[in-house]
Protein backbone atom coordinates (compact mmCIF):
# COMPACT_ATOMS: atom_id res chain seq x y z
CA UNK A 1 0.00 0.00 0.00
CA UNK A 2 1.19 3.46 -0.60
CA UNK A 3 0.97 5.91 1.59
CA UNK A 4 0.78 10.06 0.14
CA UNK A 5 0.88 13.21 2.44
CA UNK A 6 0.25 15.83 -0.85
CA UNK A 7 -2.82 16.45 -2.96
CA UNK A 8 -0.59 16.52 -6.17
CA UNK A 9 0.76 13.07 -5.28
CA UNK A 10 -2.57 11.83 -4.90
CA UNK A 11 -3.67 13.14 -8.21
CA UNK A 12 -0.67 11.82 -9.96
CA UNK A 13 -1.26 8.03 -8.39
CA UNK A 14 -4.84 8.08 -8.73
CA UNK A 15 -4.47 9.25 -12.39
CA UNK A 16 -2.07 6.36 -13.08
CA UNK A 17 -4.66 4.25 -11.95
CA UNK A 18 -6.93 5.43 -14.35
CA UNK A 19 -5.04 5.21 -16.98
CA UNK A 20 -5.14 1.29 -16.15
CA UNK A 21 -8.84 1.87 -16.74
CA UNK A 22 -9.37 0.71 -12.90
CA UNK A 23 -12.23 1.72 -11.09
CA UNK A 24 -11.24 4.01 -8.53
CA UNK A 25 -13.61 4.26 -5.08
CA UNK A 26 -12.49 6.66 -1.70
CA UNK A 27 -13.10 6.36 2.23
CA UNK A 28 -12.97 8.84 3.54
CA UNK A 29 -12.33 8.68 7.17
CA UNK A 30 -10.83 10.12 10.56
CA UNK A 31 -8.68 7.52 11.71
CA UNK A 32 -8.38 5.71 14.78
CA UNK A 33 -10.08 2.59 12.51
CA UNK A 34 -12.55 -0.03 13.72
CA UNK A 35 -14.24 -3.20 11.88
CA UNK A 36 -16.68 -0.58 10.95
CA UNK A 37 -14.44 1.24 8.90
CA UNK A 38 -12.45 -1.53 7.08
CA UNK A 39 -16.36 -2.81 6.11
CA UNK A 40 -16.26 0.12 4.02
CA UNK A 41 -13.15 -0.67 2.99
CA UNK A 42 -13.64 -4.46 1.93
CA UNK A 43 -17.16 -3.23 0.37
CA UNK A 44 -14.79 -0.53 -1.80
CA UNK A 45 -12.81 -3.41 -2.75
CA UNK A 46 -15.86 -5.67 -4.37
CA UNK A 47 -16.82 -2.61 -6.17
CA UNK A 48 -13.76 -1.00 -7.09
CA UNK A 49 -10.31 -1.93 -8.64
CA UNK A 50 -8.25 0.92 -6.54
CA UNK A 51 -9.01 1.90 -3.11
CA UNK A 52 -7.93 5.16 -1.75
CA UNK A 53 -8.62 5.52 2.20
CA UNK A 54 -8.17 9.20 3.57
CA UNK A 55 -7.23 9.67 7.22
CA UNK A 56 -7.58 13.06 7.68
CA UNK A 57 -8.95 14.04 11.59
CA UNK A 58 -10.84 17.19 9.91
CA UNK A 59 -10.47 20.33 12.45
CA UNK A 60 -13.49 22.43 10.22
CA UNK A 61 -16.26 19.63 11.72
CA UNK A 62 -14.96 20.30 15.42
CA UNK A 63 -16.80 23.60 17.60
CA UNK A 64 -14.30 24.91 19.73
CA UNK A 65 -14.59 23.33 23.10
CA UNK A 66 -15.64 20.04 21.14
CA UNK A 67 -12.64 17.09 21.02
CA UNK A 68 -10.85 17.91 17.89
CA UNK A 69 -7.27 17.82 20.09
CA UNK A 70 -8.75 14.94 22.34
CA UNK A 71 -9.50 12.56 19.10
CA UNK A 72 -7.89 9.25 19.09
CA UNK A 73 -5.18 9.12 16.94
CA UNK A 74 -2.93 6.04 15.53
CA UNK A 75 -1.93 6.40 12.27
CA UNK A 76 1.19 3.65 12.66
CA UNK A 77 -1.95 1.05 13.67
CA UNK A 78 -4.40 2.41 10.60
CA UNK A 79 -1.95 2.02 8.33
CA UNK A 80 -1.09 -1.33 9.34
CA UNK A 81 -4.93 -2.41 8.78
CA UNK A 82 -5.37 -0.65 5.94
CA UNK A 83 -2.49 -2.68 4.54
CA UNK A 84 -3.85 -6.40 5.39
CA UNK A 85 -7.14 -4.98 4.14
CA UNK A 86 -5.33 -4.80 1.02
CA UNK A 87 -5.98 -1.11 0.45
CA UNK A 88 -3.96 0.14 -2.37
CA UNK A 89 -3.56 4.29 -1.24
CA UNK A 90 -3.74 5.46 1.95
CA UNK A 91 -4.12 9.69 1.96
CA UNK A 92 -2.71 10.85 4.82
CA UNK A 93 -2.59 14.73 4.81
CA UNK A 94 -2.06 17.60 7.74
CA UNK A 95 -4.03 20.32 7.83
CA UNK A 96 -1.57 22.54 6.04
CA UNK A 97 -1.55 20.17 2.83
CA UNK A 98 -5.24 20.26 3.60
CA UNK A 99 -6.34 23.53 3.80
CA UNK A 100 -2.92 25.47 3.39
CA UNK A 101 -3.82 26.85 -0.14
CA UNK A 102 -6.60 28.71 1.58
CA UNK A 103 -10.22 27.85 3.30
CA UNK A 104 -12.20 30.66 2.73
CA UNK A 105 -14.85 29.51 0.24
CA UNK A 106 -17.07 26.73 1.78
CA UNK A 107 -20.06 24.30 1.48
CA UNK A 108 -23.02 24.77 3.04
CA UNK A 109 -25.05 21.99 3.40
CA UNK A 110 -28.27 23.50 3.67
CA UNK A 111 -31.44 22.93 5.69
CA UNK A 112 -30.44 19.16 5.92
CA UNK A 113 -27.31 20.03 7.84
CA UNK A 114 -29.14 22.42 10.46
CA UNK A 115 -31.21 19.52 11.91
CA UNK A 116 -30.38 16.73 14.24
CA UNK A 117 -27.14 16.94 15.01
CA UNK A 118 -26.68 19.87 13.04
CA UNK A 119 -29.03 21.76 15.56
CA UNK A 120 -26.21 20.50 18.26
CA UNK A 121 -23.18 21.29 16.22
CA UNK A 122 -24.41 23.97 14.19
CA UNK A 123 -20.47 24.48 12.04
CA UNK A 124 -20.49 20.09 11.65
CA UNK A 125 -22.10 19.22 8.03
CA UNK A 126 -20.32 22.69 6.77
CA UNK A 127 -16.85 21.33 7.87
CA UNK A 128 -17.67 17.77 6.84
CA UNK A 129 -19.01 19.05 3.18
CA UNK A 130 -16.58 21.31 2.34
CA UNK A 131 -13.32 18.29 3.21
CA UNK A 132 -15.51 15.85 1.36
CA UNK A 133 -15.75 17.65 -1.47
CA UNK A 134 -12.13 18.87 -1.79
CA UNK A 135 -11.39 14.70 -1.26
CA UNK A 136 -13.57 14.10 -3.68
CA UNK A 137 -12.21 16.49 -6.00
CA UNK A 138 -8.33 15.71 -5.26
CA UNK A 139 -9.06 11.78 -5.58
CA UNK A 140 -12.12 11.69 -8.39
CA UNK A 141 -13.08 8.66 -7.31
CA UNK A 142 -16.11 6.94 -8.91
CA UNK A 143 -17.68 5.80 -5.67
CA UNK A 144 -17.48 7.29 -2.58
CA UNK A 145 -18.20 4.99 0.59
CA UNK A 146 -20.11 6.10 4.25
CA UNK A 147 -21.30 4.54 7.25
CA UNK A 148 -25.19 4.71 7.73
CA UNK A 149 -23.84 4.92 11.45
CA UNK A 150 -23.58 8.77 10.69
CA UNK A 151 -27.05 8.44 9.21
CA UNK A 152 -27.70 12.15 8.59
CA UNK A 153 -24.33 12.87 7.26
CA UNK A 154 -24.58 10.02 4.58
CA UNK A 155 -28.27 11.86 3.79
CA UNK A 156 -25.96 15.34 3.78
CA UNK A 157 -23.75 13.91 1.58
CA UNK A 158 -25.80 12.24 -0.40
CA UNK A 159 -27.64 15.62 -0.93
CA UNK A 160 -24.75 17.26 -1.70
CA UNK A 161 -23.33 15.26 -4.74
CA UNK A 162 -27.06 15.31 -6.06
CA UNK A 163 -27.31 19.29 -6.11
CA UNK A 164 -24.22 20.40 -6.98
CA UNK A 165 -24.09 17.71 -9.80
CA UNK A 166 -21.02 15.52 -8.46
CA UNK A 167 -19.48 12.84 -11.06
CA UNK A 168 -19.19 10.14 -7.91
CA UNK A 169 -21.83 7.41 -7.14
CA UNK A 170 -22.36 7.43 -2.77
CA UNK A 171 -22.50 4.02 -1.49
CA UNK A 172 -24.22 3.63 2.21
CA UNK A 173 -22.81 0.57 3.72
CA UNK A 174 -24.46 -0.79 7.19
CA UNK A 175 -23.78 0.11 10.87
CA UNK A 176 -21.36 -2.96 12.35
CA UNK A 177 -21.89 -3.52 16.28
CA UNK A 178 -19.88 -4.72 18.87
CA UNK A 179 -21.62 -8.07 20.31
CA UNK A 180 -24.14 -6.03 22.32
CA UNK A 181 -25.18 -3.86 20.34
CA UNK A 182 -23.28 -0.69 20.85
CA UNK A 183 -21.96 0.90 17.17
CA UNK A 184 -18.35 0.91 16.26
CA UNK A 185 -16.94 4.37 16.88
CA UNK A 186 -13.76 6.06 17.48
CA UNK A 187 -15.10 7.75 20.24
CA UNK A 188 -16.28 4.56 22.07
CA UNK A 189 -12.26 4.71 23.50
CA UNK A 190 -13.78 6.94 25.33
CA UNK A 191 -15.49 5.37 27.71
CA UNK A 192 -14.83 4.18 31.26
CA UNK A 193 -15.55 0.00 31.57
CA UNK A 194 -19.20 1.16 33.33
CA UNK A 195 -19.59 3.91 30.74
CA UNK A 196 -19.31 1.25 27.94
CA UNK A 197 -21.99 -0.52 29.50
CA UNK A 198 -24.15 1.72 29.90
CA UNK A 199 -23.75 2.61 26.33
CA UNK A 200 -25.58 -0.13 25.37
CA UNK A 201 -28.83 1.65 25.71
CA UNK A 202 -28.74 3.57 22.65
CA UNK A 203 -29.14 0.80 20.33
CA UNK A 204 -31.72 -1.12 23.18
CA UNK A 205 -33.71 2.13 22.59
CA UNK A 206 -33.62 2.11 18.82
CA UNK A 207 -34.65 -1.65 19.39
CA UNK A 208 -37.37 -0.66 21.32
CA UNK A 209 -38.56 1.67 18.89
CA UNK A 210 -38.20 -1.52 16.04
CA UNK A 211 -40.16 -3.62 18.03
CA UNK A 212 -42.94 -1.50 18.54
CA UNK A 213 -43.41 -0.63 14.81
CA UNK A 214 -42.93 -4.29 13.88
CA UNK A 215 -45.71 -5.19 16.21
CA UNK A 216 -48.06 -2.42 14.66
CA UNK A 217 -47.75 0.75 15.95
CA UNK A 218 -47.52 3.33 13.62
CA UNK A 219 -47.92 6.63 16.15
CA UNK A 220 -44.05 7.97 15.94
CA UNK A 221 -45.25 9.68 19.11
CA UNK A 222 -44.94 6.68 20.87
CA UNK A 223 -41.96 4.66 19.32
CA UNK A 224 -39.91 8.06 20.58
CA UNK A 225 -41.28 7.74 24.43
CA UNK A 226 -40.08 4.45 24.69
CA UNK A 227 -37.08 5.30 23.40
CA UNK A 228 -37.12 8.17 25.60
CA UNK A 229 -38.01 5.55 28.78
CA UNK A 230 -34.94 3.59 27.88
CA UNK A 231 -32.23 6.68 27.98
CA UNK A 232 -33.84 7.82 31.05
CA UNK A 233 -33.98 4.03 32.72
CA UNK A 234 -30.07 4.35 32.22
CA UNK A 235 -28.32 6.74 35.14
CA UNK A 236 -25.03 7.14 33.23
CA UNK A 237 -26.69 8.52 29.48
CA UNK A 238 -28.50 12.12 29.09
CA UNK A 239 -30.35 12.43 25.81
CA UNK A 240 -30.17 14.71 23.36
CA UNK A 241 -32.90 13.83 20.78
CA UNK A 242 -34.77 11.43 19.61
CA UNK A 243 -36.69 10.96 16.49
CA UNK A 244 -37.91 9.38 13.99
CA UNK A 245 -38.28 10.48 10.22
CA UNK A 246 -38.42 9.98 6.83
CA UNK A 247 -35.08 7.85 5.65
CA UNK A 248 -34.70 10.21 2.59
CA UNK A 249 -35.71 13.51 3.71
CA UNK A 250 -34.95 13.58 7.47
CA UNK A 251 -38.38 15.11 8.15
CA UNK A 252 -39.85 14.34 11.19
CA UNK A 253 -42.80 11.65 11.20
CA UNK A 254 -45.70 11.90 12.87
CA UNK A 255 -47.00 8.26 11.64
CA UNK A 256 -45.38 5.64 10.04
CA UNK A 257 -46.51 5.08 6.29
CA UNK A 258 -45.15 3.15 3.08
CA UNK A 259 -41.85 5.36 3.03
CA UNK A 260 -39.23 3.62 4.55
CA UNK A 261 -38.63 5.66 8.21
CA UNK A 262 -35.60 5.61 10.39
CA UNK A 263 -35.07 5.89 14.11
CA UNK A 264 -32.32 7.82 15.14
CA UNK A 265 -30.59 8.48 18.45
CA UNK A 266 -28.15 10.90 20.35
CA UNK A 267 -27.07 10.79 23.75
CA UNK A 268 -24.31 11.29 26.29
CA UNK A 269 -22.55 8.29 28.45
CA UNK A 270 -20.90 10.52 31.03
CA UNK A 271 -18.58 13.34 29.35
CA UNK A 272 -18.96 11.09 25.21
CA UNK A 273 -21.47 12.03 23.08
CA UNK A 274 -22.82 8.77 21.30
CA UNK A 275 -24.79 8.56 17.88
CA UNK A 276 -27.00 5.56 16.20
CA UNK A 277 -29.90 4.67 14.21
CA UNK A 278 -31.97 2.03 13.05
CA UNK A 279 -34.30 1.60 10.24
CA UNK A 280 -38.17 1.11 10.75
CA UNK A 281 -39.89 -1.69 8.98
CA UNK A 282 -43.52 -1.93 9.58
CA UNK A 283 -45.36 -4.73 10.62
P1 LIG B 1 -15.19 8.57 10.95
O1 LIG B 1 -13.78 8.10 10.99
O2 LIG B 1 -15.91 8.44 12.25
O3 LIG B 1 -15.35 9.93 10.30
O4 LIG B 1 -15.95 7.56 9.99
C1 LIG B 1 -15.52 7.34 8.67
C2 LIG B 1 -16.58 6.56 7.93
O5 LIG B 1 -16.78 5.31 8.59
C3 LIG B 1 -17.94 7.27 7.91
O6 LIG B 1 -18.54 7.08 6.64
C4 LIG B 1 -18.69 6.55 9.00
O7 LIG B 1 -20.09 6.58 8.83
C5 LIG B 1 -18.15 5.14 8.86
N1 LIG B 1 -18.34 4.38 10.08
C6 LIG B 1 -17.98 4.75 11.35
N2 LIG B 1 -18.37 3.82 12.24
C7 LIG B 1 -19.02 2.85 11.53
C8 LIG B 1 -19.69 1.63 11.89
N3 LIG B 1 -19.77 1.21 13.14
N4 LIG B 1 -20.24 0.89 10.89
C9 LIG B 1 -20.17 1.31 9.60
N5 LIG B 1 -19.56 2.45 9.20
C10 LIG B 1 -19.01 3.21 10.15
Amino acid sequence: MERLGSKDEVRQAVGEARRESKRIALVPTMGALHDGHLSLVRAAHERADYVVVSVFVNPTQFAPGEDFAAYPRDLERDLDLLGAEGADLAFTPTSEAMYGGGADVTVDPGALGAVLEGATRPTHFGGVCTVVTKLLSVVGPDLAFFGEKDYQQLTVIRRMVRDLDLPVKVVGCPTVRECDGLAMSSRNAYLSRDEREAATVLYRALRSAETLALDGERDARVLEEAMCGAVEGESLAALDYVAVVDAATLAPLETLGSAPARALIAARVGSTRLIDNLALAVG
